[in-house]
């Protein structure tokens, strides 16, 4: 499967990623603190509008909700090897 990452920075300062796939389902979200200690932290597709799109993060060092657009055109996408196990798509 090929993943994208992408990042910004929260309100607080710490950084936010996320991992997407390639219909824009986020994978994974997480928020890095300021002493470098990664957080999960929720991240949703918040909406499209043509090549943009919109992530919501709700940022697990300070509970804020943060909302940050992104272009689809910028994303870098990268083959990762498919996770083992029974969840095999098509
Ligand atoms: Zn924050």
């Amino acid at each position: 499967m090929k993943i994208a990452k992408v990042s910004s920075r929260c309100e607080c300062q710490a950084r936010l990623g996320a991992e997407l796939d390639e219909d824009r389902k986020v994978l994974r979200g997480w928020s890095r603190d300021i002493r470098n200690r990664t957080l999960v932290s929720p991240c949703t597709l918040a909406g499209t509008e043509g090549e943009r799109f919109h992530l919501v993060w709700l940022c697990a060092v300070c509970g804020r909700n943060t909302l940050r657009s992104f272009d689809a055109g910028a994303l870098v996408f990268q083959d990762v090897p498919e996770a083992s196990g029974p969840h095999q798509s098509a």
